[in-house]
């Protein structure tokens, strides 16, 4: 068994919520480790509740027993909390691709939450003239906005 292989099966694990974005991407996935034949993952939920987790741990499970392995530990780790920084570059450009907007860069998360959270733009046309209209949106992982340039409602994706 070789860790890096591990790693590669992983990185195709998605978010069942935003699909182009695997749980590397989203900084979910934290640590692997190769035990005898014992696998364990370590995983910090984005969000404590997030329902989305349970489905995660199941797509881990299947990804690696399609692979060949097949005893696997999940170890989920609550501390130190999951924040919006972990999320890799790639995966804030996925985000806006897929029409969500990513956590603004000006907010820093990791500080206690300063500044304002909300988005820096609309990931449709990159107005700066946008307006909120709910604090959750699809999920209680996101806020609902509204690009008042191109029209587009859209959701995003909320520091934590
Ligand atoms: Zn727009």
């Amino acid at each position: 068994m070789k860790k890096e292989n591990i790693i590669s099966v992983l990185e195709g694990v998605t978010d069942p919520e935003i699909p182009v974005l695997s749980i590397a991407d989203l900084g979910i996935l934290r640590d692997v480790e190769i035990s005898g034949n014992e696998i364990i993952v370590t995983i910090t939920p984005t969000y404590s509740g997030c329902p989305a987790m349970d489905a995660i741990q199941q797509d881990i499970r299947k990804a690696l027993s399609i692979n060949g392995y097949e005893k696997v530990k999940i170890n989920q780790v609550l501390s130190p909390p999951w924040t919006s920084d972990w999320l890799s570059a790639a995966g804030k450009e996925k985000l806006e691709a897929f029409g969500i907007a990513a956590p603004s860069t000006s907010h820093s998360c990791a500080a206690g939450g300063t500044g304002s959270d909300s988005p820096d733009h609309c990931p449709h046309c990159h107005s700066k003239n946008i307006e909120m209209i709910s604090r959750f949106g699809s999920t209680s992982c996101k806020a609902l906005y509204r690009c008042l340039e191109c029209r587009e409602p859209f959701d995003y994706f909320k520091c934590h």
